[in-house]
């Protein structure tokens, strides 16, 4: 068990909602809109006078109190006796008077959609905040307790449901604390931290477990070929080096709370033991830098972007070396940087919508199940798995009974003529930088594993040259055409929010 008292949540009592403004208490939104949209869109500051534009920012400890755990993101079962670094959730609310949207980051590798909708639920009893206006994501962080059952790792049934209340605590916190505010943004840049981790190898050198238990007959891209390998030809796609920033400060300009994003996997960790990464140091280096403290009340939240198919390492360099203080440092740098330029706004709309769309699975056949289970009992037993094979293996027989078909969420957000796109998958860096492009927003964010985990979204000419994104497992299952739909939705969905068809401006 994981429980101490000590660090319980606040118990999720029900408080009345108070609305600011009273003019449209009896009509629907709908209404409100036709009626006032003229006047949002022509003078958004003026609107300001009737209702404030308001924020706040909280954070959460969830680092486990009771050891050893498992933790996700690794082949083979790794357990940590210790934590390195605290885990947090860290949470923002923003609230323009009519709308109030909560987003919330999970030091974790993987959450699954049942306990975020479940944090969601618990969140908005208390807050009243609509469950399609809450955006919540893991930062990926593979030193944290496993959370999702995915290759040698099972979930800690007893860490999710630690997890759940804590989540939805971060979210009621910043709730609580919400001042007027204001906000900004902008975008720097950081191309040292991330690299297409895919390269398309010399034909019959690239890893090839069998067909059987993956089900993907062709691989000649391998991920993370090594430095001295001189079978790698090239990598397999483009990598987002974006450092995107939204910034809220008080009403008097002093630091409230930044969401960041950064599409590079993870940097990891030299010892055994829970970490937060990168993603956490980097939430440190900024409240330094910005002279407050962290969670009193300013509270930075670094998102993970799109980054599937890319990490840290620089395969060209045989010398290279990077740690998550290395990367954290320079990440923050760029979102120093970009935070110079930011303009801040008193009071700009909020606009959030969400879409649930179903994806085929790509399911093992019964014959593929028979064979997994037959060399299981041969070679494996009850022991741990130890091998690409034996992983392979075991999670075609855990996907034997899974449905045909599985529901995702997708969702943009809009604050201002910022903008953020989600998908629930480890999503590409083409498939990033092609829902950016077509924004019509000045400036966008995609967060993935955000509402859920669905897997590797591989494009479907990624699907043809194979490698480990497009194995048959629980970390990889959406059918082979997701990817360009899924883009398409993000895509539209933020076309939807885009009331005021404002023109790119970059
Ligand atoms: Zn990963």
């Amino acid at each position: 068990m994981f429980h101490d008292a000590s660090k319980s949540p606040t118990k999720l009592k029900a408080r009345p909602i108070t609305r600011k403004w009273t003019i449209v208490g009896c009509l629907d939104f709908a209404a409100y809109l036709f009626i006032v949209g003229a006047m949002i869109s022509a003078s958004p500051p003026g609107h300001a006078a009737s209702a404030d534009f308001r924020a706040g920012a909280a954070m959460v400890d969830i680092t486990p109190t009771n050891f050893p755990i498992r933790t996700a993101g690794n082949l083979v079962i790794t357990v940590a006796n210790k934590a390195i670094d605290p885990l947090n959730v860290r949470a923002l609310v923003l609230d323009d008077g009519r709308k109030q949207v909560a987003i919330a980051v999970v030091d974790s590798c993987m959450v699954d959609r049942e306990a975020i909708d479940a944090a969601k639920a618990a969140a908005r009893r208390v807050t009243g905040i609509p469950i399609e206006r809450m955006l919540i994501s893991s930062t990926h962080t593979h030193t944290a307790p496993a959370a999702y059952s995915c290759h040698g790792n099972d979930a800690e049934p007893d860490y999710v449901e630690f997890l759940i209340p804590r989540i939805a605590q971060a979210i009621i916190e910043a709730w609580r604390n919400r001042v007027p505010a204001r906000v900004g943004w902008g975008k720097g840049e950081c191309p040292q931290f991330v690299h297409c981790r895919r390269w398309i190898m010399q034909p019959g050198t690239a890893q090839n477990p069998p067909v059987a238990f993956t089900g993907q007959a062709t691989n000649l891209a391998m991920m993370n070929p090594g430095f001295g390998n001189t079978n790698k030809i090239r990598q397999t796609g483009p990598v987002d080096t974006a450092v995107t920033v939204l910034s809220v400060q008080t009403a008097d300009g002093k630091p409230l709370g930044l969401l960041a994003n950064y599409s590079t996997h993870y940097a990891g960790v030299s010892e055994a033991g829970l970490s937060a990464d990168y993603f956490g140091e980097f939430c440190r280096v900024m409240a330094k830098e910005l002279g407050v403290e962290e969670g009193k009340p300013f509270v930075a939240l670094m998102s993970n972007g799109t980054s599937g198919d890319a990490n840290c390492v620089d395969f060209t360099k045989p010398n290279w070396k990077n740690d998550r203080f290395m990367v954290a440092r320079a990440v923050a740098d760029a979102a120093l940087e970009a935070l110079k330029a930011a303009r801040y706004q008193e009071w700009v709309p909020l606009a959030m919508v969400e879409q649930k769309r179903a994806f085929k699975v790509r399911r093992p056949s019964r014959k593929d199940v028979a064979a997994a289970r037959d060399y299981l009992a041969k070679n494996v037993g009850d022991r741990p798995i130890r091998t690409w094979e034996e992983n392979y293996a075991r999670e075609t027989v855990k996907m034997a009974d899974w449905p045909t078909r599985k529901e995702i969420k997708l969702q943009a957000l809009r604050i201002g003529d910022f903008a953020i796109g989600t998908t629930p998958c480890e999503t590409y860096g083409s498939t990033g930088l092609a829902i950016k492009q077509a924004s019509p927003f000045s400036l966008t964010m995609v967060i993935e594993l955000a509402n859920g985990c669905n897997g590797y979204l591989p494009p479907p000419d990624q699907f043809e040259l194979g490698g480990y994104t497009t194995w048959r497992a629980r970390s990889s299952y959406l059918e082979i055409g997701a990817e360009p739909k899924i883009r398409d939705s993000v895509v539209s969905l933020l076309k939807r929010i885009d009331k005021d068809k404002k023109p790119r401006s970059k």
